[in-house]
């Protein structure tokens, strides 16, 4: 069976075939830390988490990378709205980098209390200016990029298709962005974007660096191009984000990196749809939002949240209510209870375990489903042909994908420990009888009750596998 997936590009769900085989070239767009990330952009984390986790699960090797927007974000896609990074500053009394910083690791904390893995690559936007620079001279040189008033502006009309993410005709997309693109007379066309922004338009800037084209900080969207292009090479196998991001920012990403590679550069492009609340979209914006904190003042436990969006599939919309964070809540302690219900005594693992894992697999291949995945979980905990010792092991090798914590308070208790204990005392006496039948017997026997005994100078211990 093939990973399927939904590619927003083609609008349909593929066949995911990476370039390189066993290799997963992933990234994602990180926050912008000019505030705390709202449980609404928590949901697209969770998503890609489980997405990397999934295909780490099939046997990818999965190559991830995420930026750090903390420069160049305007709070609309107009030239002269204004940069949210600067927003932050003005509104706290602290410099850009200080609210980068303090914002950087909320959102950190924030992602560990949901079991969000962070990706193995985590840059800042601020500290690859020369990589954009170079990017942008070389987009000038081939006619892809020009000068006007003092900024640097990538030409669309010299895109392959720059319509094709979106789907949507020019006049359409005005529709939707009407409030937010004022006509800029430096522009030839209203969707050119900025590649580089000099001070002219911005004095207070604080972040600015010295360019060809004179004092001045990046636009938004060339910071995802460069970061990806210099850790993931070429050609990348997924690129992620909200479904805000398809227009502009994904648009304008393939845009200026197939200008400036000059040939595609990735194949899969996968969207998270939005947490609303009753109220529309949740968004930071709209003054009061919901955080993680928040819902940890009022009792919830950020799994319980997590649990909540594993619930719907990636691709759907979901509303936020506290009723149905409540219904989640409840189901995820039962689920909890049950798991930690389970008897531990080590026994031997047997059944059904190929034809359950096969069934995980099977979810995760189908674009990615959650909800499957937890049906699957469901169904082994109630088997009753399983013994208690197979669940377990089920269980645990699921929650590397589902990271629901649901064994995550669990020790080794007394009794595995003595009875371990005795085995590793009766295989040292059987080598001493020079018994090595028996002893690679025992081992084996400790091994299907899910631990490897490990023999060193001070003796022989166990670890859990
Ligand atoms: P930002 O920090 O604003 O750059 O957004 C971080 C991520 O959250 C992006 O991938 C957005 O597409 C995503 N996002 C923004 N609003 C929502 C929402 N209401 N629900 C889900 N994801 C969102
Ligand atoms: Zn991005």
């Amino acid at each position: 069976m093939f990973m399927k997936l939904y590619n927003t590009l083609h609008r349909t769900v593929e066949e995911f075939v990476p370039h390189e085989p066993g290799i997963v070239r992933m990234y994602t767009c990180g926050p912008t830390v000019y505030h705390y990330a709202h449980i609404g952009n928590l949901r697209t984390y969770i998503f890609e988490d489980i997405l990397e986790k999934g295909l780490t699960y099939l046997g990818y090797d999965v190559k991830r990378v995420m930026n750090i927007t903390d420069v160049g974000h305007k709070t609309t896609d107009a030239d002269d709205g204004e940069d949210k990074m600067i927003k932050g500053a003005e509104r706290e009394h602290k410099t850009v980098y200080e609210i980068a910083d303090f914002y950087t690791q909320a959102f950190f904390d924030d992602c560990a209390k949901l079991n969000i893995k962070k990706p193995a690559v985590v840059e800042k936007a601020t500290d690859h200016i020369d990589m954009y620079i170079q990017m942008i001279q070389k987009m000038l040189d081939e006619g892809y990029a020009y000068i006007s008033n003092g900024n640097v502006y990538f030409d669309i009309t010299k895109a392959k298709d720059y319509y094709q993410l979106s789907g949507k005709k020019m006049e359409e997309l005005m529709i939707g962005v009407r409030d937010t693109v004022e006509e800029d007379k430096a522009k030839r066309n209203p969707f050119d974007f900025g590649l580089w922004f000099t001070l002219s338009k911005f004095e207070n800037q604080d972040m600015k660096w010295d360019s060809p084209w004179g004092v001045g900080y990046p636009g938004w969207h060339i910071e995802c191009s460069g970061i990806s292009i210099k850790y993931l090479g070429e050609y990348l196998d997924i690129h992620c984000g909200g479904v805000d991001n398809i227009f502009p920012h994904h648009t304008n990403e393939i845009a200026q990196s197939e200008a400036y590679l000059g040939h595609p550069w990735c194949k899969y492009w996968c969207h998270g749809e939005h947490l609303n609340d009753k109220g529309g979209k949740m968004a930071k914006s709209r003054g009061e939002f919901l955080t993680i904190s928040l819902l940890e003042e009022k009792g919830y436990d950020p799994l319980a949240y997590r649990y909540f969006c594993l619930n719907s599939h990636y691709r759907n919309q979901l509303v936020f209510s506290y009723e149905a964070l409540d219904g989640a809540a409840q189901a995820y302690k039962k689920l909890k209870q049950k798991v930690q219900s389970l008897d531990r005594t080590p026994n031997l693992r047997e059944g059904k375990i190929d034809f359950y894992e096969d069934q995980f697999k099977a979810a995760i291949e189908n674009d990615l489903n959650t909800s499957s995945m937890l049906t699957v979980l469901y169904d082994v905990l109630k088997d009753e042909e399983l013994t208690d010792f197979t669940k377990l092991y089920l269980v645990e090798k699921f929650d590397t994908v589902l990271s629901l914590g649901l064994l995550s308070d669990v020790e080794v208790s007394e009794d595995v420990d003595h009875l371990l204990q005795a085995k590793i005392e009766e295989r040292a006496i059987a080598k001493q009888n020079k018994d090595f039948a028996k002893a690679d017997a025992i081992r084996d026997e400790v091994l299907a009750m899910g631990y490897r005994l490990v023999d060193s100078r001070e003796g022989t211990t166990y670890v859990k596998i």
